[in-house]
């Protein structure tokens, strides 16, 4: 982390945690966070639409310093979306982040680069903040093809983007490869990604978007990532289901910032 933006970790819960065990773990980060606070960091928590309104609740009760968000947003505002939930629903259940082009809806659930552009706007416009989350396939990064990969989406995403939105924006680069696969990228890996989406985002005047890093991030190795390879924080699958593993990340990312700032 070379950068002194503050860091930013997401737990991304997926379809796990029905919302008795949602606010179990919550309730477990909420004790851990009283015992030893992340002085620095952002913390985020992304539940399954079901679990929001609880975890939600303890947040707000036991004022736990970290905030709520969602995993996914229909892009339209209301009607006939059977299914779907919207972004005002998620606002008056005090949601404050959305995850936007997660790979798994690209790629199982058909979000395509026109939906994910127009889902980013709408979060955007209702002043809630998006992570925006690119990440390229093995058989991309096997034909050396990811720095374009990635440019294209971000640019499609982020073109043309209302410059009042621009501070909701966060990126979170996830190569497919490494999701809950294990296979973690190497620090230089993630440290050449992570400069090339600086490089895309200074022309999309969005300088100032923190830039993630996901896939199979875990307790082992948060702190040489966050330390060698210019990452503002992590976006967290499996890692953040466990209180435990999820804490050690927050540190490793609270402990770096303190020591390069
Ligand atoms: C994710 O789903 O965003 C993710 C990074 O998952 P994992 O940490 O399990 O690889």
């Amino acid at each position: 982390m070379t950068t002194a933006k503050k860091p930013l970790v997401i737990g991304n819960w997926k379809m796990n945690l029905d919302y008795v065990e949602a606010v179990h773990l919550g309730q477990q980060l909420g004790v851990m966070l009283k015992n030893k606070p992340a002085e620095h960091t952002d913390i985020v928590v992304a539940p399954p639409f079901v679990d929001i309104r609880s975890v939600t609740s303890i947040v707000e009760s036991e004022r736990i310093p970290m905030d709520v968000g969602a995993q996914h947003v229909s892009a339209h505002d209301n009607g006939a979306h059977t299914g779907e939930v919207s972004i005002s629903m998620l606002k008056r259940l005090n949601v404050q982040w959305v995850l936007v082009g997660h790979s798994e809806r690209r790629s199982m659930y058909a979000m395509t680069d026109e939906v994910v552009a127009a889902t980013l706007r709408t979060v955007a416009k209702n002043g809630v903040k998006v992570v925006l989350c690119v990440g390229e396939a093995l058989s991309v990064r096997e034909e050396d093809g990811q720095n374009e990969f990635i440019s294209a989406q971000l640019h499609s995403a982020l073109e043309g983007l209302d410059e009042n939105y621009r501070e909701l924006v966060t990126v979170a680069y996830e190569p497919i490869w490494a999701i809950g696969t294990g296979l973690t990228a190497s620090t230089e890996q993630v440290g050449e990604m992570t400069s090339h989406i600086r490089s895309v985002l200074f022309k999309l005047s969005l300088s100032e978007a923190r830039v993630l890093y996901g896939g199979s991030v875990n307790g082992d190795n948060a702190s040489s990532l966050v330390a060698e390879s210019n990452v503002d924080g992590f976006l967290v699958g499996g890692a953040s289901l466990k209180a435990d593993s999820f804490m050690t990340i927050i540190q490793s990312c609270d402990e770096c910032y303190d020591g390069k700032r």
